[in-house]
């Protein structure tokens, strides 16, 4: 322990639970590092069961987790919106219940911490004369593109995905224009410019924390420490690599689905490949059903996290787990009754962590959510990175070309429906053939790094040490 002094870390999250996820396993893992700690953590009130499963029975004493009233965000967007545009006008209408809550707190917070589309509330900071922290709950490369996006907005014209040359970012792998992050795929949206702004805003923290761990990604981390590569961009703001935090097993509710792990209990090891696209993925009709053929023609077992067919890929982005799910409807005729007792569909939502921890699960099929990706990697479970929104196709190109613990289609499923023969020969590919080998055996090396840097003496563990013992320097001032 450090000090006499208590720390009290105020951290605010973003409306959705990949965001509220890697939150709150920030705020145990801070009050596990000293006894001296403790969190209040401020998440807009729950919009789907999944949400308050995970919410509601996470308070402890030393870990508070605060809702804070909801925002009607109707008349302030378009009804087309999109998600980043959202996040960003409701985490800006939350500021003054955000404000206030912090004021009037009996032990008030002497750290800030906020997230993604929080960093608007970082003059909050300044105001109650704390230091303020960003957490990026997602990787390295990520966060150099970000750090570097206004300087492509003023050094680039016109649309990006319309270049033929890759974005150079100092230091960084360079991007394919097809791989922007979401907001950047049209300049004219208005979530670009929320995207740039918070951009901008993500260096005014005086550190910021990422969920990944030196080791993972040391090129990336070099670059921002270096004056003449993104150190010069970013004004050398401290990053701090903590991760990888993930969900331990059986968290939040009890185990709501028994018959499915009376099922995994009973399969072999390694043996199922689990189906699922995050909390808001979907997938067109005539993918499902070559996502459906593909899985019954690898004659792989598999569980499948199935909601009903979209235009849209982001749509249940708001909903996770809510909503009807007709499988009649969609589900190619026969195809239950085939794969019986091989493979089992689980209608919108499904317990992902306490799955991929599963003895019996070989792969996952994931639309490479940074959550997903770190529950996928810390189980030792190679991948099929089928990326969707968001940053996910960075995440997926990083997945296969740098850390090699994936496989992806030939054309990017944006681009084309994927068929049936493909599908097959990737889940085959990481279950059981042969030139899977070495991606199996990656995976289980990053699973034992990740451990490592968690460890007493790690390099994550270092880092948060790092971040705590400056906040407890700042008490004494
Ligand atoms: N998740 C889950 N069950 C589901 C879908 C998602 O438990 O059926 C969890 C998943 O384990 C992860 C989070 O929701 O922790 C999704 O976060 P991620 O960053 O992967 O993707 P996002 O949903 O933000 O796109």
């Amino acid at each position: 322990s450090s000090s006499n002094s208590k720390l009290h870390a105020a951290i605010l999250s973003s409306p959705g639970l990949g965001h509220i996820i890697p939150v709150l396993e920030l705020g145990k893992r801070l009050v596990a590092a000293d006894q001296n700690i403790a969190v209040t953590i401020f998440a807009m009130s729950p919009t789907s069961q999944a949400e308050s499963q995970t919410i509601k029975p996470a308070s402890t004493p030393k870990l508070n987790v605060v809702e804070l009233p909801p925002v009607d965000i109707s008349g302030l967007v378009d009804p087309k919106a999109a998600v980043v545009t959202c996040l960003s006008v409701m985490m800006r209408e939350v500021r003054p219940a955000f404000r206030s809550a912090l004021r009037d707190m009996a032990s008030p917070p002497t750290m800030l911490i906020v997230d993604l589309f929080g960093t608007e509330s970082l003059p909050i900071g300044d105001e109650l004369g704390i230091p303020k922290y960003v957490y990026v709950a997602s990787n390295a490369w990520f966060l150099a593109l970000m750090m570097y996006s206004p300087t492509l907005d003023k050094e680039v014209e016109g649309e990006y995905v319309d270049r033929t040359e890759p974005l150079k970012v100092p230091g960084c792998r360079a991007l394919r224009p097809e791989d922007v992050v979401d907001p950047m795929l049209d300049r004219t949206n208005q979530q670009y410019s929320e995207y740039i702004r918070f951009c901008a805003e993500i260096p005014l923290g005086d550190g910021i924390l990422l969920n990944i761990w030196e080791e993972l990604q040391p090129t990336t981390l070099a670059a921002f420490r270096d004056e003449k590569l993104l150190g010069g961009v970013t004004k050398m703001v401290p990053v701090y690599p903590i991760g990888p935090l993930t969900r331990p097993v059986q968290s939040g509710c009890p185990r709501v689905n028994e018959d499915l792990f009376d099922w995994l209990d009973k399969q072999p090891s390694q043996s199922v490949i689990f189906v699922s696209l995050g909390s808001g993925g979907t997938l067109s009709y005539d993918q499902m059903t070559e996502m459906a053929w593909g899985l019954e023609l690898s004659q792989q077992r598999f569980i499948w996290v199935v909601r009903p067919p979209t235009t849209k890929s982001d749509a249940a982005f708001f909903t996770s787990g809510n909503g009807d799910c007709d499988l009649s409807t969609f589900m190619p005729e026969g195809f239950m009754t085939r794969t019986r007792g091989v493979g089992l569909v689980v209608p919108l939502w499904a317990p992902q962590a306490d799955i991929l921890s599963h003895p019996s699960v070989g792969g996952f099929f994931s639309h490479c959510g940074w959550n997903s990706t770190l529950e996928s990697v810390t189980n030792g479970v190679p991948m099929i990175a089928w990326p969707l929104y968001a940053e996910q196709r960075m995440n997926a190109t990083l997945l296969t070309e740098e850390l090699g613990v994936a496989v992806r289609t030939e054309v990017p499923p944006w681009k084309k429906v994927v068929g049936r023969e493909e599908i097959e020969r990737m889940v085959r590919k990481i279950m059981v053939e042969k030139d899977g080998f070495e991606i199996r055996g990656r995976v289980k090396e990053l699973k034992q790094s990740g451990e490592k840097a968690l460890r007493e003496g790690g390099s994550s563990y270092n880092a948060l040490f790092q971040v705590v013992n400056k906040a407890m320097q700042d008490l004494k001032k």
